[in-house]
Protein backbone atom coordinates (compact mmCIF):
# COMPACT_ATOMS: atom_id res chain seq x y z
CA UNK A 1 0.00 0.00 0.00
CA UNK A 2 1.62 3.20 -0.63
CA UNK A 3 0.89 6.07 1.74
CA UNK A 4 -2.63 8.07 1.41
CA UNK A 5 -1.86 11.35 -1.05
CA UNK A 6 -1.76 14.71 0.03
CA UNK A 7 -2.61 16.27 -3.04
CA UNK A 8 -2.60 15.62 -7.13
CA UNK A 9 -0.76 18.20 -8.97
CA UNK A 10 -2.38 18.73 -12.30
CA UNK A 11 -1.51 20.05 -15.56
CA UNK A 12 -3.69 21.93 -18.28
CA UNK A 13 -3.06 22.46 -21.53
CA UNK A 14 -0.73 19.40 -21.87
CA UNK A 15 -1.52 18.27 -25.17
CA UNK A 16 -1.76 20.83 -28.18
CA UNK A 17 -5.05 19.70 -30.17
CA UNK A 18 -6.90 19.91 -26.41
CA UNK A 19 -5.07 23.56 -25.99
CA UNK A 20 -6.23 24.53 -29.45
CA UNK A 21 -10.11 23.10 -29.48
CA UNK A 22 -10.55 25.18 -26.15
CA UNK A 23 -9.10 28.13 -27.69
CA UNK A 24 -6.10 28.60 -25.57
CA UNK A 25 -2.63 29.38 -26.57
CA UNK A 26 0.19 26.63 -26.58
CA UNK A 27 1.72 27.73 -22.90
CA UNK A 28 5.61 27.90 -23.33
CA UNK A 29 5.48 26.72 -19.47
CA UNK A 30 3.82 23.51 -17.97
CA UNK A 31 0.36 25.53 -16.20
CA UNK A 32 0.02 23.61 -13.01
CA UNK A 33 -3.24 22.95 -10.52
CA UNK A 34 -3.85 21.12 -7.57
CA UNK A 35 -6.71 19.07 -6.27
CA UNK A 36 -6.77 17.85 -2.66
CA UNK A 37 -7.62 14.45 -1.10
CA UNK A 38 -11.08 15.11 -0.95
CA UNK A 39 -11.95 15.10 -4.64
CA UNK A 40 -10.10 11.47 -5.18
CA UNK A 41 -12.72 8.87 -5.42
CA UNK A 42 -12.86 4.91 -7.12
CA UNK A 43 -13.33 5.54 -10.54
CA UNK A 44 -15.84 2.40 -10.41
CA UNK A 45 -18.06 4.23 -8.55
CA UNK A 46 -20.34 6.31 -10.00
CA UNK A 47 -19.76 9.71 -10.90
CA UNK A 48 -21.49 12.54 -8.90
CA UNK A 49 -21.99 15.62 -11.37
CA UNK A 50 -22.13 18.87 -8.58
CA UNK A 51 -25.63 20.60 -8.28
CA UNK A 52 -24.23 23.90 -8.96
CA UNK A 53 -22.77 23.03 -12.78
CA UNK A 54 -24.43 22.94 -15.90
CA UNK A 55 -21.83 21.82 -17.97
CA UNK A 56 -19.24 19.39 -15.78
CA UNK A 57 -16.45 18.18 -19.06
CA UNK A 58 -14.96 14.88 -19.18
CA UNK A 59 -11.05 14.74 -19.04
CA UNK A 60 -9.13 11.38 -19.62
CA UNK A 61 -5.76 11.82 -18.07
CA UNK A 62 -2.62 9.16 -17.27
CA UNK A 63 -2.08 9.82 -13.82
CA UNK A 64 1.11 8.54 -12.24
CA UNK A 65 1.75 7.36 -8.60
CA UNK A 66 5.13 9.44 -6.52
CA UNK A 67 7.38 6.72 -5.09
CA UNK A 68 10.24 8.58 -3.96
CA UNK A 69 9.65 12.95 -2.42
CA UNK A 70 10.75 14.77 -4.80
CA UNK A 71 12.03 18.79 -4.24
CA UNK A 72 13.64 20.49 -7.16
CA UNK A 73 14.61 17.18 -8.14
CA UNK A 74 16.98 16.31 -10.71
CA UNK A 75 15.90 13.76 -13.63
CA UNK A 76 17.21 11.52 -12.22
CA UNK A 77 15.77 11.56 -8.78
CA UNK A 78 11.85 11.77 -11.25
CA UNK A 79 12.88 9.23 -13.19
CA UNK A 80 13.54 6.84 -10.02
CA UNK A 81 10.88 8.72 -7.89
CA UNK A 82 7.83 7.71 -9.89
CA UNK A 83 5.78 4.32 -9.74
CA UNK A 84 2.70 2.72 -11.33
CA UNK A 85 0.19 4.56 -13.19
CA UNK A 86 -3.62 4.69 -13.63
CA UNK A 87 -6.21 6.16 -15.47
CA UNK A 88 -8.28 9.27 -14.26
CA UNK A 89 -10.62 11.41 -15.20
CA UNK A 90 -9.79 15.26 -14.45
CA UNK A 91 -13.88 15.97 -13.96
CA UNK A 92 -13.75 20.10 -14.73
CA UNK A 93 -16.37 22.15 -14.26
CA UNK A 94 -16.32 23.91 -17.21
CA UNK A 95 -19.25 26.98 -17.00
CA UNK A 96 -17.52 27.71 -13.64
CA UNK A 97 -14.17 27.66 -14.88
CA UNK A 98 -14.67 29.60 -18.00
CA UNK A 99 -16.64 32.44 -15.93
CA UNK A 100 -13.73 32.22 -13.17
CA UNK A 101 -11.01 32.46 -16.33
CA UNK A 102 -12.71 35.47 -17.69
CA UNK A 103 -12.21 37.53 -14.20
CA UNK A 104 -8.45 36.12 -14.03
CA UNK A 105 -9.45 33.94 -10.67
CA UNK A 106 -8.27 31.02 -9.62
CA UNK A 107 -10.00 27.44 -11.08
CA UNK A 108 -10.79 25.65 -7.67
CA UNK A 109 -14.54 25.31 -7.97
CA UNK A 110 -14.04 24.48 -11.50
CA UNK A 111 -11.13 21.56 -10.69
CA UNK A 112 -10.83 20.62 -7.02
CA UNK A 113 -15.04 20.18 -5.89
CA UNK A 114 -15.71 16.74 -4.07
CA UNK A 115 -15.16 14.02 -6.46
CA UNK A 116 -14.08 15.97 -9.10
CA UNK A 117 -10.35 13.09 -9.42
CA UNK A 118 -11.93 9.79 -10.19
CA UNK A 119 -9.04 7.37 -10.00
CA UNK A 120 -8.93 4.10 -11.47
CA UNK A 121 -5.88 1.35 -9.65
CA UNK A 122 -2.34 1.36 -9.90
CA UNK A 123 -0.82 -0.51 -12.55
CA UNK A 124 2.79 -1.55 -12.26
CA UNK A 125 5.51 -1.97 -15.20
CA UNK A 126 4.38 -0.08 -17.87
CA UNK A 127 7.35 1.83 -19.41
CA UNK A 128 7.17 6.04 -19.00
CA UNK A 129 9.07 6.26 -22.13
CA UNK A 130 6.87 4.82 -23.97
CA UNK A 131 3.65 6.08 -25.59
CA UNK A 132 0.84 5.12 -23.61
CA UNK A 133 -2.50 4.96 -24.87
CA UNK A 134 -5.69 6.63 -23.62
CA UNK A 135 -9.16 6.39 -24.71
CA UNK A 136 -12.50 7.42 -23.36
CA UNK A 137 -15.59 5.92 -24.77
CA UNK A 138 -19.38 7.29 -24.08
CA UNK A 139 -22.14 5.49 -24.51
CA UNK A 140 -20.39 3.05 -27.05
CA UNK A 141 -18.55 6.13 -28.99
CA UNK A 142 -15.11 6.96 -28.76
CA UNK A 143 -14.78 10.48 -27.51
CA UNK A 144 -11.27 10.96 -26.70
CA UNK A 145 -8.03 9.26 -27.68
CA UNK A 146 -4.75 9.86 -27.25
CA UNK A 147 -1.16 8.96 -26.66
CA UNK A 148 1.39 10.39 -24.12
CA UNK A 149 4.10 11.04 -27.21
CA UNK A 150 1.27 13.85 -28.21
CA UNK A 151 2.11 15.69 -24.58
CA UNK A 152 4.21 19.25 -25.11
CA UNK A 153 5.49 18.25 -22.06
CA UNK A 154 6.91 14.76 -20.70
CA UNK A 155 6.15 12.94 -17.32
CA UNK A 156 9.43 13.33 -16.37
CA UNK A 157 9.72 16.84 -17.44
CA UNK A 158 6.37 17.59 -16.07
CA UNK A 159 7.59 16.13 -12.48
CA UNK A 160 10.52 18.02 -12.55
CA UNK A 161 9.13 21.42 -13.26
CA UNK A 162 6.52 20.73 -10.41
CA UNK A 163 8.72 19.62 -8.17
CA UNK A 164 10.30 23.24 -8.02
CA UNK A 165 7.18 24.91 -6.82
CA UNK A 166 5.52 21.70 -4.95
CA UNK A 167 7.16 19.25 -3.45
CA UNK A 168 5.92 15.89 -4.28
CA UNK A 169 5.14 13.35 -1.25
CA UNK A 170 4.96 9.75 -1.41
CA UNK A 171 1.62 9.01 -2.69
CA UNK A 172 0.83 12.06 -4.22
CA UNK A 173 -0.53 12.10 -7.75
CA UNK A 174 0.96 13.82 -11.23
CA UNK A 175 -1.83 14.19 -13.69
CA UNK A 176 -0.61 14.69 -17.09
CA UNK A 177 -3.44 16.41 -18.65
CA UNK A 178 -5.91 15.35 -21.78
CA UNK A 179 -5.96 14.89 -25.09
CA UNK A 180 -8.41 16.21 -27.63
CA UNK A 181 -12.13 15.40 -27.43
CA UNK A 182 -13.72 17.08 -24.27
CA UNK A 183 -17.22 17.79 -23.62
CA UNK A 184 -19.90 17.66 -21.10
CA UNK A 185 -21.49 14.43 -19.12
CA UNK A 186 -24.73 13.54 -18.65
CA UNK A 187 -26.71 11.83 -15.76
CA UNK A 188 -26.59 8.25 -16.75
CA UNK A 189 -23.77 8.52 -19.21
CA UNK A 190 -21.71 5.09 -19.29
CA UNK A 191 -18.07 5.41 -19.46
CA UNK A 192 -14.99 3.05 -20.59
CA UNK A 193 -11.71 4.17 -19.95
CA UNK A 194 -9.15 1.92 -22.00
CA UNK A 195 -5.40 2.45 -20.21
CA UNK A 196 -2.65 1.52 -23.15
CA UNK A 197 -5.25 -0.83 -24.97
CA UNK A 198 -5.25 -2.71 -22.30
CA UNK A 199 -7.12 -2.14 -19.00
CA UNK A 200 -10.85 -1.25 -19.47
CA UNK A 201 -13.08 0.23 -16.64
CA UNK A 202 -16.42 0.60 -16.20
CA UNK A 203 -18.12 3.81 -14.77
CA UNK A 204 -21.46 5.40 -14.84
CA UNK A 205 -22.79 9.07 -14.25
CA UNK A 206 -25.10 9.12 -11.40
CA UNK A 207 -28.69 9.87 -11.80
CA UNK A 208 -28.81 12.30 -8.43
CA UNK A 209 -26.83 15.56 -8.08
ZN1 LIG B 1 -7.09 18.10 -17.23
Amino acid sequence: MSPLPQKAVCVARNYRAHAQELGNPIPDEPVFFLKPPSAICPLEEPLVLPSWSNSVHHEIELAVLVKNRLSNASLEEVRAGLGPVAVALDLTARDIQQKLKEKGLPWEKAKAFDRALPLGPWIEGLDLDQPITLELKINGQTRQKGNTSQMIHSIFALAQEASRYFTLEPGDLLLTGTPEGVGPLAPGDQLELILADRWRYLTQVAHGR
